[in-house]
């Protein structure tokens, strides 16, 4: 009997029933591997972006506040996309990897970051994300 799907896998059709999405056990198995590993590997990339921005707002903040250009945080490969949390306070907004965060704003209209350590108060979100 003719079956229209074809295995997600091999691609080879698929004898049987027609809701059948795989040949067998292991053309499933592989398959699931073969996701997961895509998934990790994704998941791995940003982490490991995340982290090179931390090690960057660690090195230009040793003190536990420092402001930097903006144009520091881009000479050393800094992702704004990637963050692991958010905090805002008087009308700045910081993008915390981890236990550092900055916020962006100008001082005579330079592009400038001011990076800050997390204190424990900052655990908080601070707003409403719906109000933003
Ligand atoms: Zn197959």
């Amino acid at each position: 009997m003719f079956s229209p799907s074809t295995c997600r896998n091999c691609n080879k059709p698929i004898a049987g029933r027609s809701d059948k999405r795989f040949c067998d056990a292991s053309c499933r198995n592989s398959y699931n591997n073969q996701n997961k590993a895509d998934d990790e590997r994704q998941i791995q990339q940003i982490n490991s972006q995340i982290r090179k921005n931390r090690r960057i707002l660690k090195t230009l903040c040793p003190q536990g506040k420092a402001t930097v250009r903006k144009e520091v945080l881009d000479q050393m490969g800094y992702d704004y996309l990637h963050f692991s949390s958010l905090f805002k306070t008087s009308g700045l907004l910081y993008y915390f990897v981890y236990d550092f965060g900055f916020a962006p704003t100008f001082e005579n209209k330079i592009e400038k970051a001011i990076i800050v350590q997390r204190q424990d108060y900052m655990s908080k979100l601070g707003f409403d994300l719906w109000k933003h």
